[in-house]
Parts: C-alpha cells; sequence; structure tokens
C-alpha cells in the first residue's frame, strides 16, 4: 500500500532510503520539482523507474548525490570546470554530465557512456540520498510527456500504484527542472535550460555554448539531451503560445477563445498579472507578474495540471521570450505547445501561425 509521509519525518526519510537500498522506488521533494526515485546503481531499480513513468528507455537518468566526493566515484573523469561549477551552484539546480564510471548501469544512462550529475539542496532529498547509499536516479516523477510536478498531490495523481513512498515536501521552491550542462565536450554546452542561466555559468566558466535546439523546432537535428526530444510537460488540452505586441495578443486571444467556446470547446487562458482582468474566457489563470520570473515558473506546471483538473480543451497563453531565467520558462512552454505558436503584429504585419524560429 501507498505511503504519503512527511518529507521533514526522519524516521520516514529512514524508512525511504531503505525502501530504495532494497530495489524500491521512492517519490521525493527537489528544490526544482518533485522527483522519482530509485538506486542509480542498480540496473533493476532504474528499468522500474521507466517502467512506473512509462518513460523511453533512451532517456537518460540523472543521478542525484549529497556530497562532492561521490562524483569521481560515478565519473571516470572529473575536469576542473566540475570542480568550479560545484562551488559556485551545488547544492542546487544544476546538473552535470560527465563521462560515466564502469560502476553506473547503462540502464541508468540510457545506454550513453556519460553520466548527469546532480546535488539537490532540498533538505529532505539530501538526507534520503545519505540513507540510500549516496546514489539515487531520479526523473521528475510525473507519468511521462505529463507536466512535472511540484506539489505531492500531482506525484500521486501520476503515479499511485506506482511507488513504494511519497515524501510529502509541500510546494518546491524552483519549480522547473534542473540546468543541464554538458562538461565533456568544449565549450561546455547547456543542455536544458533552468534556474541557472547562461549568463551565470558563464561567468564561472567563459564561454558557454548553448544547444541551437532548445528554443527552435525548424532544426533538423535532435536536441543533445535525448530527454528534450520527446514532448513534454503537456497539459491534456490544447496549447497555443501568442506572442506579439501584448494589446494585440490580448485581442487576439480573447476573438479566439469566443469562437472556440461557441464551438464547444472549455476555454484556458495562461494570463499575467498585468493583463488578467483583460481577458474574457470560460478560466483564467494567473502565472505571475512579468516583473517576477521566479513566481512564474513556480507557477507554470501547477496551472497546466490545474487546466486538465477543469476540463480544459483548449489553451492560450502569452509568450515569454527573453534572455536569462525567461529561457528557461519559454523552453518548457514551447514544449507544452509542440511548439505550436501564433505569431501576430510581426514586423512584415504578416500574421504568421506555426513556428518559433526567428526568435531567441
Ligand atoms: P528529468 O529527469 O525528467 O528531468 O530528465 C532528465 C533529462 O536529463 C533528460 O532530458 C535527459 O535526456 C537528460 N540527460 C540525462 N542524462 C544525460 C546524459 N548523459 N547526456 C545528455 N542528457 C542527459
Ligand atoms: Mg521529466
Amino acid at each position: 500500500m501507498l505511503k504519503v509521509m512527511d518529507g521533514k519525518d526522519e524516521e520516514g526519510l529512514r524508512r525511504a532510503g531503505r525502501i530504495l537500498q532494497e530495489g524500491g522506488l521512492v517519490a521525493f521533494p527537489t528544490e526544482t520539482v518533485y522527483g522519482l526515485g530509485g538506486d542509480a546503481l542498480n540496473p533493476d531499480s532504474s528499468r522500474k523507474i521507466y517502467e512506473a513513468k512509462g518513460r523511453p528507455s533512451d532517456n537518460p537518468l540523472i543521478v542525484h548525490i549529497y556530497r562532492w566526493e561521490d562524483v569521481s566515484r560515478i565519473a571516470s573523469k572529473v575536469p576542473e570546470e566540475a570542480k568550479k561549477i560545484a562551488d559556485a551552484f551545488w547544492p542546487g539546480p544544476l546538473t552535470m554530465i560527465l563521462p560515466k564510471a564502469d560502476i553506473v548501469p547503462h540502464e541508468t544512462t540510457g545506454g550513453l557512456d556519460t553520466v548527469a550529475i546532480r546535488m539537490p539542496s532540498h533538505p529532505a532529498a539530501r538526507k534520503l540520498i545519505e540513507y540510500a547509499g549516496g546514489f539515487v536516479a531520479a526523473p521528475s516523477a510525473n507519468l511521462s510527456g505529463r507536466p512535472s510536478p511540484t506539489q505531492a498531490r500531482f506525484v500521486l495523481e501520476d503515479l499511485d500504484g506506482r511507488v513504494d513512498m511519497i515524501l510529502d515536501g509541500g510546494d518546491v521552491g524552483i519549480g522547473l527542472e534542473s540546468t543541464i550542462i554538458d562538461l565533456t565536450v568544449q565549450p561546455a554546452q547547456i543542455l536544458r535550460p533552468g534556474f541557472v542561466t547562461r549568463e551565470m555559468l558563464e561567468d564561472v566558466l567563459g564561454k558557454v555554448e548553448v544547444d541551437a535546439t532548445l528554443l527552435r523546432s525548424d532544426i533538423n537535428q535532435a536536441p543533445r539531451a535525448p530527454g528534450m526530444k520527446y514532448r513534454h510537460y503537456a497539459p491534456k488540452g490544447d496549447l497555443t503560445i501568442i506572442s506579439g505586441p501584448i494589446g494585440q495578443v490580448v485581442a487576439y486571444i480573447n476573438e479566439q477563445s469566443g469562437k472556440k467556446a461557441a464551438a464547444g470547446e472549455r476555454v484556458g487562458v495562461i494570463a499575467t498579472k498585468e493583463t488578467r482582468r483583460q481577458y474574457q474566457a470560460q478560466v483564467i489563470k494567473c502565472v505571475g507578474s512579468r516583473q517576477d520570473e521566479l513566481e512564474i515558473g513556480r507557477r507554470l506546471y501547477a496551472i497546466l495540471r490545474e487546466f486538465d483538473e477543469e476540463g480544459v480543451t483548449c489553451i492560450y497563453s502569452e509568450a515569454f521570450f527573453g534572455g536569462g531565467y525567461g529561457q528557461a520558462i519559454m523552453n518548457r512552454l514551447l514544449k507544452a505547445a509542440g511548439h505550436k505558436v501564433v505569431r501576430i503584429g510581426s514586423p512584415d504585419g504578416k500574421k504568421g501561425e506555426g513556428h518559433d524560429s526567428d526568435w531567441k
């Protein structure tokens, strides 16, 4: 029977650690999103994770550790850059890719010879990893393709009956998955944008590149993080992003919402604090203020799931292009929308439907 335990409860954490050591699965809070943990060095545990999530087995798992010394046990080479960014950002929402050591099974790395490593800062996560023996493979604790869970109830919704225990840590702090940086290439390359931005990494490492496929859908090339090629983070309703001058965006969304509602759809809008009162639609959700990107990141996945709960079949969202953390927000939104973007008020005066390609 599934046990939901308080993530602050010492006894619960120890029991969870034992479950992992015995090859079971435990969902737990981290500062980014909830993770679905298994023993990273046990190939059977990794297989179970893929099965529980319905995740394609070529999509590698991130190995979570709780102390720096353990990096050299699972990586065959630890470049100087690894130590530099660990000093700057660990524990925290940053994952580094390094060549894997033999001890890490290919079941955990999706068949790759590299391993993704992160040291989370959430106290429950850190204790759990320690009690589990030091190495916990943990993708986000959602069914594959669904928005990552930012609350324990969303984990329960997706994984009830598929995990041995859920540790409840309340709302997560960040709400978007970790930044992934590949240190096996020169210069280092960001494979997934997150809370730790390119600018922050460049301050520590010098030049850092960004995988060109991340914000664009027209590049005929697979993203370098295998997981980034899948449609992801998707609500059940059909999501379209509308980009352009904000007044025109609001007008367009209102017009489309009216038409869709008349056709029998239940329409939802992702609005901001600045625009929420200007919309007319059945379900309007405020993702936060444009002045506060952290709030937007924290709210985004919960909103996508709330639309599902409220039976919304058609969703419009404003766009959030921008540098820094805005890249992570827009990357997730684009994936949730299957890259469906309508551009209005473009410089040539045409209304473009389809690609997000010229944007950065
Ligand atoms: P999740 O655990 O759901 O946040 O997904 C983990 C992400 O890390 C996926 O997009 C994976 O493709 C990516 N990842 C994990 N290990 C590697 C690796 N060795 N090389 C490149 N990407 C990786
Ligand atoms: Mg995930």
